[in-house]
């Protein structure tokens, strides 16, 4: 087994583990390996060992990714602060958004769609108390969430948080899932809670995600620049 293989299947126990812990079944978490600032070889590894779901928070290098692999069955998260003039390219490589934080880029990314197709969406929610971090303000998750059911062409799926570095990620998981039953009560549809990356995804299962973003536990360490 390669050094990849046995950090995957080891995460993959792990989270097993949490999850029985937590009295949840395993088979409604998804894992998402995050990429970026990896090769691409790294993904084209990854999607041979069974991993669907990978995660880039990049525009640039998300559509270089993509551009370069085509990969059966391959599904790109995209879960970086996004510009909204870089809107369209994320639309055009990305399955799934999770970092929908203002309205202006709800709109953007609409805008983008073309014919039938819908792109998912999650609200992402700032849970720090410093205003310039990204997602949306709490009390502003619903306002949001409302809005984007109004756009046709995105489905919104649920909510995203990172938990602050300076918190017990527990509390921080606490106040997210709060929010995303208060979404859910506009959109019964919104399920997903996109929570839990290496250094807290156990805390996360117990909180309730079902979308776990995780680098370098998997990965190893990224490449510089992370
Ligand atoms: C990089 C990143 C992750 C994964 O981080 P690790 O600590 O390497 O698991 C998860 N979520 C977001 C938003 C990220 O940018």
């Amino acid at each position: 087994m390669t050094d990849l293989a046995a950090r995957l299947s080891a995460i993959d126990q792990q989270i097993a583990d949490a999850a029985r812990t937590a009295g949840r079944d395993a088979a409604e978490i998804s894992r998402i390996v995050v990429t970026k600032f990896h090769p691409a070889s790294l993904v084209r590894e990854l999607h041979a060992l069974g991993v669907r779901d990978v995660g880039e928070n990049r525009q640039q290098e998300l559509s270089g990714k993509v551009d370069e692999l085509q990969l059966d069955g391959l599904r790109w998260h995209f879960i970086g602060q996004a510009q909204t003039n870089k809107a369209a390219a994320i639309r055009r490589s990305a399955d799934v958004v999770h970092s929908v934080d203002r309205i202006k880029l709800a709109d953007s990314l609409h805008r983008a769609g073309e014919g039938d197709d819908v792109l998912d969406v999650l609200v992402q929610v700032n849970l720090t108390d410093e205003a310039g971090r990204g997602g949306v303000a709490p009390d502003e998750a619903e306002t949001l969430a409302e809005h984007i059911l109004t756009l046709p062409s995105l489905r919104l799926c649920g909510v995203m948080g990172v938990a602050p570095l300076d918190e017990t990620p527990a509390t921080a998981f606490a106040r997210l899932r709060g929010i995303a039953d208060r979404v859910r009560t506009i959109a019964p549809n919104a399920t997903w809670i996109s929570a839990g990356m290496t250094g807290d995804f156990v805390e996360a299962i117990a909180a309730g995600a079902t979308h776990l973003r995780i680098g370098s536990a998997i990965t190893g360490p990224r490449p510089d620049r992370g």
